[in-house]
């Protein structure tokens, strides 16, 4: 579905990024994966993903609190695949703390990557699309997006700040066949999720079930964790003809989590 596009996908070097990314391969697409981690991982993932899929796939470093890497990022993929057809704004980062205590350095940051970074991929990957009279822009937001949970004040406005740019941008180019949308995921279990857990049994007094059951799936009422691959099915549904007149949406997929 996706032969002789392009799609780059921030923050794919893990968790949601990666599987979206390994998809959008599986459909044809060359891929530019961005994110952080140790440079051996991240090659075998890049060399891994043009081997499996018989697709190119370059890496970018740029850090998404950074204006102008970001710029150049999407620059050098114009340069190297000539357009990006898709772009999936999926970078984010959390930090829980009460607001009168949330360090001010975090909440830049999260802002940063969370919201900002988005606005500058759309602003230099969009005239691109126009040219080539079609694209789709895919944000990762989150059931945040929508509802709150208290000590996530930057997190939560940042995702709810997104679902104001997803929406924005889609009315800006909807007669353009540029879809934008969000997906907004729970819980999933992503490494970030996991990791989570030990600290949580030993802080507690939980086994993992309880940790899984009663604090993090809490709010969730299906009681299971949202899979990447879900995810990833919903971005590439989304780059379909089907999802043509998908636009300006919030894409809930959070075992019922916002339906209370
Ligand atoms: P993750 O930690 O596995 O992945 C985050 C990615 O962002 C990594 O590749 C990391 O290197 C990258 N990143 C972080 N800071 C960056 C920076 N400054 N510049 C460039 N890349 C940077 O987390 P995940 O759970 O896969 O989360 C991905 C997205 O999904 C985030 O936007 C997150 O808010 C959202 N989300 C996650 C969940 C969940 O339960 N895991 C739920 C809803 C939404």
């Amino acid at each position: 579905m996706l032969a002789n596009k392009t799609a780059v996908v921030t923050g794919s070097t893990s968790g949601i990024g990666l599987a979206i990314a390994k998809a959008m391969a599986g459909e044809g697409a060359n891929i530019v994966i961005n994110g952080f981690g140790d440079a051996n991982a991240i090659e075998k993932e890049r060399s891994g993903i043009e081997s499996e899929y018989g697709v190119k796939c370059v890496y970018s470093g740029a850090d998404m609190t950074k204006p102008d890497e970001i710029a150049a990022m999407i620059a050098d993929a114009d340069k190297e695949f000539g357009a990006v057809d898709v772009l999936v704004n999926n970078a984010g980062i959390q930090h829980v703390s009460p607001i009168d205590e949330f360090p001010i350095e975090k909440w830049d940051q999260i802002i940063a990557i969370n919201l900002s970074s988005s606005f500058h991929t759309i602003r230099a990957a969009l005239p691109g699309m126009k040219r080539k009279g079609w694209g789709r822009i895919i944000n990762t937001a989150s059931a945040h997006a929508l509802v709150a949970s208290p000590f996530k004040s930057a997190y939560v406005a940042a995702k709810h700040g997104i679902a104001g740019l997803t929406k924005t941008v889609a009315l800006e180019v909807a007669q353009q066949k540029i879809t934008v949308n969000a997906i907004c995921p729970g819980y999933v279990w992503t490494p970030l999720v996991e990791a989570q857990i030990p600290d949580t049994m030993k802080a507690r007094n939980m086994t993992e079930e309880q940790v899984k059951r009663d604090v993090l799936l809490a709010a969730q009422p299906t009681k299971e964790f949202v899979t990447v691959d879900q995810v990833a099915a919903m971005a590439i549904f989304l780059c379909s003809d089907a999802a043509s007149s998908i636009t300006g949406t919030m894409l809930q997929m959070d075992g019922g989590w916002t339906a209370q």
